[in-house]
């Protein structure tokens, strides 16, 4: 194993070099290896003093996470050791933090005795992101170096913090410009000259002490983050083991840790969202357009329709610095809508998310025009007006008519035919949806949507931009709804069936946000306006059951949080929604209409009732092939629809609970309410060959 470490002597200094290509990520033959060369350093002679190091441009990135859930050899040593093998060393030991350093690369680092790094490193332990804990003395050490507080920063963020930060607090001695391994060489051979007590990271007590003095901190840091981390389980076990550190000694700190984080290694949140890091890569792959397909660079963009998308999508844009023409029809639609943006960058600015002298730079990225003829020099334009078929036709005539050749003309649309808009151009293989989410400068999801004829290079191009924006793209098949929300349509036909049934629209919003979404249909309705499409569908006298009770609130004045009463009502100036006798009468009566005799119904009904039809829906949508695999569903309903992350998704929650139990449940609800029902191939062949959506 020792070939995955290099071992060079600089005089009397052994320089160890992790070479694990591409990011050194620990495994189990790097500890391996670590243990023996360590083990063969200590033992010779003419080495005084040891540097750690990383080849190319990380240190150690994290832990393999292809070797997580996988039996461990007994028999080989593990990070754990390698970190206590090192602190034991009787030579001084520095990591040299050349680049990443990532959870166990830090915890590597923090069995050594000192710690320089490069300006560029990157230093943290993001494991709670995976749903885990850092498990290899992370918790126990960090608190000894930089005290509780400090570490709970660290650890409850999960972010790599720049080399000056993890400086600041303490993590690293010092921020070396120039090379580090020649700084480290010295720092180390210095150390051994001096002859200098070795700081030992388990052994250090001065921290400890002062955290002894807070002990209120676990519980506020738990009340602190119960809002940003509602349903996770690895925040707070990670606050467990931090307070372990400071209520226990260091042996049996670890043992707690180690009971901690084996918890969090078997736990269904942590396999969702180990899950979900691969599931959002994959998302890019795209199996008919190869990696190296060309795409067209997007230097400047065009956005038709100053609303609320066309507003947040150019703000996507400005804040990566590429200019925007926002039009619109009139100077007022304009005003309005780059009024809107500027407001939204000053609170951003209040929030201190934002720098001041930013919010002028980004203004100054976006014009206004009037005319659409001003689309001729952007490289991709991207429609945003009304969703109406006939007026998104009409901008696509003029977008040929005057965008420059090679642009892309994208539309925003939430679920019209694009192949429609695109046949009225003489360019329909540069016509492409890209789905942006609302607000669209806060939501990570980019559903890019295929029309039949895009090309390749405008396939490749607007998932390109997608990262570009840096957002999460999917790629979805044209069907009415695409995949995002020709699933949503299912999740509310079924909530509202639900109401007709019996159940009231604070039931169903209980259960779902009990069940980790941040609202329930309802509340979502309100806060959007019970007035969306609802003048289309006067216009076009649709009358779908799914509408009867949300367009009679409209027909009342009732459109939700802006008139102070929607699905419930509002007091003056506030968000909070108050169940309304007014609406449980309004239900009652259309319930009477509909001849349904209401009852009451329980909530593992309603979750059944709303989740599995959407999980029919979904593998729908992988039978017909309008997605590209399961985990694009997912990686859409995450990033778009608030789907708890800890749950990994719709089709990953299906494969928790078994795609037979909602097979078996979509049989009796296909009997009960006929073909919308009907489960789908793809989930019948998995209940009876015991598969797994997620493993296709
Ligand atoms: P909006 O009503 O807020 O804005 C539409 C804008 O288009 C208005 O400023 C209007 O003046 C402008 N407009 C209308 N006709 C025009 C024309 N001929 N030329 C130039 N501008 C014109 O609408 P929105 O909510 O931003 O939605 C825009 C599109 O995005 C729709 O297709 C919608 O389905 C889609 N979408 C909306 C959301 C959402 O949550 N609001 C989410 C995803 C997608």
């Amino acid at each position: 194993m020792s070939e995955l470490i290099h071992l060079e002597k600089q005089g009397d200094v052994a320089v160890l070099t992790i070479d694990n290509p591409p990011v050194n990520p620990i495994s189990s033959d790097v500890c391996a290896g670590l243990a023996e060369r360590f083990a063969e350093v200590a033992a010779d002679d003419s080495v005084a003093a040891v540097v750690l190091t990383g080849a190319g441009r990380a240190f150690v990135a994290g832990a393999d996470i292809r070797e997580f859930g996988k039996p461990r050899d007994p028999n080989k040593p593990g990070l754990r050791d390698v970190a206590m093998q090192i602190e034991d060393m009787e030579k001084p030991v520095v990591a040299a933090i050349n680049g990443a350093c990532a959870g166990g690369g830090l915890e590597l680092a923090l069995g050594c005795h000192f710690r320089l790094a490069s300006p560029g490193a990157q230093i943290g332990l993001p494991e709670v992101n995976l749903g885990l804990i850092p498990g290899a003395g992370g918790t126990q050490r960090l608190p000894r170096v930089i005290g509780a507080e400090a570490a709970l920063d660290a650890i409850l963020g999960g972010r790599l913090m720049p080399a000056p930060q993890a400086k600041a607090m303490g993590i690293v001695e010092d921020v070396i410009d120039g090379d580090i391994v020649a700084a480290a060489v010295d720092y180390a051979r210095k150390a051994a000259a001096d002859g200098v007590e070795l700081p030992r990271a388990s052994k250090r007590t001065d921290k400890i002490d002062e955290s002894k003095k807070n002990m209120g901190l676990f519980d506020d840091r738990r009340k602190a983050i119960a809002r940003r981390y509602r349903g996770f389980e690895a925040p707070f076990y990670a606050i467990d083991a931090v307070e372990a550190a400071v209520t226990l000694p260091f042996d049996e700190g670890m043992k707690k840790e180690r009971e901690i984080a084996d918890i969090t290694v078997a736990s269904t949140q942590s396999a969702a969202q180990r899950y979900l890091f691969f599931a959002e890569r994959e998302a890019l792959k795209i199996p008919d357009i190869p990696k190296d397909t060309p795409t067209k660079d997007i230097k400047k963009a065009a956005i038709v329709g100053a609303g609320t998308m066309g507003g947040g999508i150019s703000m996507c844009f400005a804040n990566v610095g590429i200019p925007v023409t926002i039009i619109d029809e009139s100077q007022e639609a304009l005003d309005r809508g780059l009024g809107r943006v500027r407001n939204n960058y000053e609170v951003s600015v209040k929030r201190g998310s934002m720098k001041a002298e930013d919010v002028d730079k980004r203004m100054g990225l976006l014009t206004g025009s009037t005319d659409i003829k001003d689309v001729a020099d952007a490289d991709i334009i991207i429609e945003a007006v009304f969703e109406e078929m006939n007026l998104k036709k009409e901008i696509f005539k003029k977008l040929d008519e005057h965008a420059k050749d090679g642009a892309i003309l994208a539309t925003n649309s939430s679920a019209l035919d694009i192949d429609q808009i695109a046949a009225v151009t003489k360019r329909p293989e540069v016509v492409i949806g890209t789905h942006f989410f609302s607000p669209a400068n806060v939501m990570r999801l980019l559903e890019n949507v295929r029309a039949s004829k895009s090309s390749p290079e405008t396939i490749a191009t607007v998932m390109k931009l997608g990262q570009t924006l840096r957002k999460q793209p999917v790629l979805a098949g044209l069907c009415p709804g695409y995949i995002g929300n020709r699933i949503l349509r299912v999740y509310l036909r079924e909530a509202d069936e639900l109401v007709f049934e019996g159940a009231l629209p604070q039931q169903i919003d209980k259960v779902i946000y009990d069940f980790g979404f941040a609202m329930g249909p309802y509340a979502v309705r309100d806060m959007a306006g019970t007035d969306v499409g609802y003048q289309a569908r006067k216009l076009a006298g649709t009358n779908e059951r799914q509408y009867i009770l949300n367009d009679r609130l409209c027909d009342e004045g009732r459109l939700g949080q802006k008139t102070g009463a929607g699905y419930y009502r509002y007091e003056e100036g506030s968000r909070t929604p108050i169940p309304d006798p007014y609406v449980e009468n309004m239900i009652e009566e259309v319930s009477k209409e509909l001849g349904i005799t209401r009852r009451a119904i329980s909530d593992e009904e309603i979750l059944e009732r709303i989740i599995y039809p959407m999980i029919n829906e979904g593998a729908k949508i992988v039978d017909e092939g309008y997605a590209l695999r399961a985990s694009d569903i997912d990686v859409a309903y995450v990033h778009g629809y608030g789907f708890p992350r800890y749950r990994g998704g719709l089709m990953f929650y299906a494969d928790t609970i078994g795609p037979d139990k909602v097979y078996e449940a979509m049989e009796r609800f296909h009997k009960a309410r006929g073909d919308i029902m009907e489960p789908s191939k793809l989930l019948e062949k998995l209940a009876k060959e015991g598969g797994k959506f997620t493993e296709q």
